[in-house]
């Protein structure tokens, strides 16, 4: 359920319905925005009945039944973007934000050179595997601990704000220690437990769309992380299996567009696990600004054909520059569509 109060309803009649709703036996979950507040209601319970009687109090606009199993998540709970701050930048508000670096993090030179050209290019975030899903158990797992030291010092180096996956809940603590964004894999999108953790580890996350999800279990997965108590979550496109092969996975760039209707948390696109090959990683790029993403997660190795993991979808330096300086025109127009009219009458 989700209850919306009247205009500048005082605190009192705030607290007066969230009583209500909770002998009912629901919990509750309140979003202030800037003119009123909107109480999700979840749990089991009487929902006709509570509807009803919260209804009838004099401080409720309106309280509906919400079909869709993500509440919190849910653009009609929250109907303003989310905006998450990261060290400095907003992800999700008037600025597109791109998050560049190698796949694993390798060693300390090919980390700084990474970390170096990519914040010279304009990119906000270094993003770098220290924990690593490989499909075979055979091939290189990531530093772990010393993966992210070296990402702390890229970051001491750069001013760049880290972004790295955690594989494990039993990971999480140490993780959230050098990252300011968690990232979950899109092998992890179901992980439960894992995502349960999430929920007080005190950082953003970025949360993946599985290799085979659909988009209300991506919603759902990242419903997990905010009913567990972090509003922090960031969506990502990252391809989906199909039985195309042209592509390594299939980019559902309408997936960006259909989590804009549902969903009022960011969601940028993953153009380089999406396609899996470099020469198609900046035409993918154009379509996620075009489209309406909030940024980009694309993989930028030194030296891409010494890479240890996908090097044959990574750009290397002057190939993210040129990207970066040819995606301008589009950023424009992206930022000329974002302004909204409170801003621009500034
Ligand atoms: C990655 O970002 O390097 C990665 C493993 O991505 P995904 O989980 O989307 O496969
Ligand atoms: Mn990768």
């Amino acid at each position: 359920m989700i209850i919306s109060m009247k205009l500048h309803s005082s605190k009192e009649e705030i607290d007066q319905v969230c009583e209500r709703i909770r002998d009912f036996g629901y919990k509750i979950h309140a979003i202030e925005g800037e003119e009123r507040v909107v109480i999700g209601a979840v749990g089991v319970g009487d929902v006709t009945a509570c509807l009803e009687s919260v209804e009838a109090m004099p401080q409720v606009e309106k309280a509906v039944r919400i079909s869709a199993p993500y509440k919190f998540v849910s653009k009609e709970f929250h109907t303003e973007r989310s905006r998450i701050r990261v060290n400095g930048c907003e992800i999700g508000g008037d600025e597109f934000i791109v998050m560049a670096g190698p796949c694993s993090v390798e060693s300390e030179n090919q980390i700084m050179r990474a970390a170096e050209g990519v914040a010279a290019c304009g990119a906000k975030l270094l993003r770098g595997g220290a924990f690593k899903p490989r499909t075979s158990p055979y091939d290189f797992q990531g530093l772990e601990t010393e993966g992210l030291k070296l990402l702390a010092k890229a970051k001491r180096a750069t001013g760049l704000a880290i972004i790295t996956e955690v594989m494990s809940d039993r990971d999480v603590s140490l993780v959230a220690e050098y990252a300011d964004v968690l990232q979950i894999g899109a092998r992890n999108m179901q992980n439960f437990a894992l995502l349960k953790t999430l929920g007080k580890c005190g950082r953003a996350v970025l949360l993946k769309r599985g290799m085979s999800s659909t988009i209300r279990e991506l919603l759902m997965s990242a419903e997990y992380i905010v009913a567990h108590g972090n509003p922090n979550v960031i969506l990502c496109e990252r391809g989906i299996r199909t039985f195309e092969t042209a592509t390594r996975n299939t980019c559902d760039i309408a997936a960006v567009a259909v989590l804009d209707e549902l969903t009022h948390l960011p969601v940028i696109l993953d153009p380089s696990h999406a396609t899996g090959k470099r020469s198609l990683v900046p035409a993918l790029c154009r379509a996620a600004v075009a489209i309406g993403a909030d940024g980009l997660l694309v993989e930028v190795h030194p030296w891409p054909e010494k890479a240890v993991s996908d090097g044959a979808q990574s750009l290397d330096l002057s190939q993210f520059r040129k990207m970066m300086h040819d995606l301008q025109p589009y950023l424009d127009l992206w930022k000329e569509s974002r302004v909204t009219p409170a801003t621009a009458a500034v």
